[in-house]
């Protein structure tokens, strides 16, 4: 069993519980710290800047102490310089000093007397500022003159900062000193450019103050001059001119934050504050590097739009998988619910939903197909097995409803027409009948017909004026060799003719006034013998005979043979098997049942007892053989005179005879009985080439005129007979009285 679609689904399965924990993850640590990651980001950008910035503010520092150092200890070594210092000779220091400037970019170079007076003053072009002159009270000059030292520091004066390096002037005679001379370096927008231009930041520095010293931040028509800050904690509402409290405090002298949002300019900035210390460590000013806000949210920006792309591959995996899982199983499996709906309803058809995939729901539609084919074809057979199941079933209560029959009625003509009916209607049939053998003849004659008569030729309406042709064409005969009758009974072979106009053993009775399209002709038979066939004829609607019909007659068929054969065992039971006539035990036993129905119906009786004359004597002459066929003869005449199926014939015993005849009056009695006598007398018996006459002698009495009870009536037919005997023989006599 290939199971691709579970490891499919499992893949699948992997893949979306991967994606979303990825999706999930994702957005919970950037819901939980997308703040947090601005704010790291701020504070790491900028303390970044700040820290560079810082340092390289102190190397630049470093740098201008060095430079200035270095130039003061030239100019302050040189002999003429000192000469020149301590006469006050300016204009030789202008000289010394201008050679010594072009070395020392943008700086001032002050000369001043042992006096603390001002000899000269050079400054770098733009930089003729009082902001930078150095206070003639100065501690730092002051430390010159008096301890000879010199210093570096960052100093704050007339609301500027400045790098100044300190040199006393001393005298080499006296090792006093002359004076001194100093370098300021201003920390100014030059300073600030400069800053920017190594830290690629922008850089601000503020006073003691708090004021704006220096800044390389221009607004966007190049200009600095913005001095009006706003900052977040006061939610950009209040100007500031200075550095507010929160961030330095110039009373105590203390950095209060280091890092703040604030607006200046029409742009918000990411600040960061550090001190600039003084060689005491005490502040000597704040230097603050800022970050437009718009450079930091670029970084947010670019996670947003790392999140969309993220989100976009998200989506789109989900559609191919979504397709993928469509594809392998949504789609075949919505199809499959349709059909199985479908089969739900019972219309089961055999499905060919196609097989897209070799893997578990391939497998399933080709089940599924399969299933439906042989789903169908079982329903079909079931339909077959249903139809010949009731076929079956309507067979057996056929037979059932036959058998019942048998058990009730007790004339066989009558069960044989009741059964040919049940035929009729079991097959659906115009018409039915049963014909057997006469040994005599080697005919086949027709004993029962039943059914409706069709019109004329063709037709297949009924005639409702004369709807049936019972018994119409009972007798009729044809020779065991004739016709489809024929055929099967010689051939113990059953027949269907659905075609008998172009079947050329069809042969049509003359007796017949109707069309036979088809027939069927089943053979009974008996001990393997056929005995007759039975016919069923133009089934109904217009159809034709098929095996099931063949079935339910040949069933039919075999029911009429076990009665028959039972017929004949209790016929050959009460027949004499000499005269044919019944025997005395049935006649006692019909008189029994005829007195009675004649006491019923209050009707009357007779009984006809005969006795054949001097047959002792006749014996003797003719001996015993000529007797049997004597008492064979008068049985036959006896038979043939009576009414069939209406009087009973008996042999009573010997050569005594006895007729009972229902419904028959004295009268009627004699005149039978005067016609069987006669018959008698006139009947020439031949035997082996002898030609006899007898003759009998008749004795009758009636019910209920002559006796009510049978031994009686019995009796007094016999006294009647004695009567004839007495009388001459060959006579007819009534009882009568005495
Ligand atoms: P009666 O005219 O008075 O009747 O004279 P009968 O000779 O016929 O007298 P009875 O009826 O007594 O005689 C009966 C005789 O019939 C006796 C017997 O030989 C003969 N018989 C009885 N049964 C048979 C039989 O089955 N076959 C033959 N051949 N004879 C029989
Ligand atoms: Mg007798
Ligand atoms: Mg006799």
């Amino acid at each position: 069993m290939n199971f691709s679609l579970y490891k499919n689904l499992k893949l699948y399965q992997k893949i979306t519980v991967v994606i979303f924990a990825i999706v999930l993850l994702t957005a919970l640590s950037l819901y939980f710290s997308s703040n947090y990651i601005f704010k790291q980001n701020f504070e790491l950008s900028i303390k970044k800047r700040l820290s560079e910035t810082l340092g390289v503010t102190h190397s630049m520092i470093e740098d201008y102490h060095n430079r200035a150092r270095s130039a003061l200890g030239i100019i302050t070594l040189t002999p003429e310089f000192v000469n020149a210092v301590s006469s006050a000779n300016v204009g030789y220091i202008n000289e010394f000093l201008q050679v010594i400037q072009s070395n020392l970019l943008l700086s001032i170079i002050e000369v001043y007397s042992k006096t603390g007076e001002l000899l000269t003053r050079i400054e770098a072009k733009n930089l003729q500022n009082e902001k930078y002159h150095t206070h003639p009270q100065s501690s730092i000059l002051k430390d010159a003159f008096t301890k000879l030292k010199k210093s570096c520091d960052i100093e704050f004066h007339n609301g500027a900062l400045q790098i100044k390096a300190v040199m006393p002037v001393v005298s080499q005679s006296t090792f006093e000193s002359n004076g001194a001379v100093v370098i300021t370096y201003p920390i100014n927008h030059y300073f600030a450019d400069l800053l920017r231009c190594i830290t690629n930041t922008d850089v601000m520095i503020f006073n003691p103050k708090g004021e704006l010293a220096a800044s390389a931040v221009l607004n966007l028509e190049g200009q600095r001059e913005f001095n009006k800050f706003e900052f977040e904690n006061d939610g950009f509402v209040k100007q500031h001119h200075t550095l507010p409290d929160f961030i330095f405090d110039q009373r105590t002298m203390k950095l209060n934050e280091k890092y703040c949002v604030a607006r200046f300019n029409n742009q918000s900035y990411a600040l960061g504050f550090s001190a600039l210390y003084k060689s005491d460590h005490s502040i000597a000013g704040i230097i603050a590097c800022a970050l437009p806000l718009e450079k930091l949210y670029e970084v947010q920006n670019q996670t947003a739009d790392f999140l969309k792309l993220f989100l976009l591959i998200v989506v789109f995996i989900t559609l191919i998988i979504s397709y993928r899982l469509n594809r392998l199983i949504t789609a075949p499996l919505s199809i499959l619910t349709q059909k199985a709906q479908i089969v739900k309803s019972g219309q089961i058809d055999d499905f060919n939903i196609p097989v897209t995939s070799h893997d578990e729901i391939g497998i399933l539609t080709d089940t599924f197909n399969q299933m439906t084919f042989s789903l169908k074809m079982t329903m079909s057979e079931l339909t077959k097995t249903n139809l010949l199941l009731e076929q079956r079933l309507y067979e057996i209560k056929v037979l059932y409803d036959i058998s019942q029959s048998i058990n009730f009625i007790s004339d066989t003509q009558e069960l044989l027409s009741k059964i040919i009916q049940k035929t009729i209607e079991a097959v659906g049939a115009h018409h039915a009948s049963i014909m057997l053998l006469n040994d005599a003849t080697d005919e086949l004659e027709v004993k029962v017909i039943q059914g409706i008569a069709p019109h004329k030729m063709g037709e297949r309406k009924i005639d409702f004026e004369n709807p049936s042709i019972t018994g119409t064409l009972a007798g009729a005969k044809i020779k065991s060799n004739t016709g489809i009758a024929g055929a099967v009974f010689n051939s113990a072979r059953p027949l269907i003719i659905n075609d008998t106009e172009n079947d050329t053993r069809f042969h049509k009775m003359p007796e017949t006034n109707y069309n036979i399209d088809n027939m069927i002709c089943v053979p009974l038979i008996s001990n393997n013998k056929p005995y007759g066939v039975i016919n069923v004829v133009n089934k109904n609607g217009g159809l034709k005979f098929g095996e099931n019909d063949l079935h339910v007659i040949t069933s039919i068929a075999n029911q009429i043979s076990l009665i028959l054969e039972k017929v004949k065992l209790y016929e050959q039971s009460i027949t004499d098997g000499m005269t044919k006539l019944f025997i005395h035990r049935y006649f006692q036993a019909r008189l029994d049942e005829e007195i009675i129905r004649a006491r019923r119906y209050q009707s009357t009786l007779s009984l006809i007892m005969l006795d054949v004359d001097h047959f002792k004597k006749f014996n003797d002459t003719y001996g015993h053989q000529m007797g049997d066929v004597v008492l064979i003869g008068v049985a036959g005449v006896v038979h043939d005179l009576i009414r069939k199926n209406i009087d009973i014939p008996a042999r009573y015993g010997g050569e005594e005879f006895a007729v009972i005849l229902p419904e028959t009056d004295i009268e009627g009695a004699y005149r039978l009985a005067e016609r069987i006598r006669l018959e008698i007398s006139k009947k020439e018996f031949e035997h082996n080439g002898k030609v006899v006459n007898v003759t009998a002698s008749l004795g009758i009495a009636s019910y209920p005129l002559h006796a009510t009870a049978k031994l009686d009536l019995i009796a007094r037919a016999d006294l009647a007979l004695y009567k004839s005997k007495e009388n001459g023989r060959n006579k007819v006599s009534i009882y009568e009285d005495q």
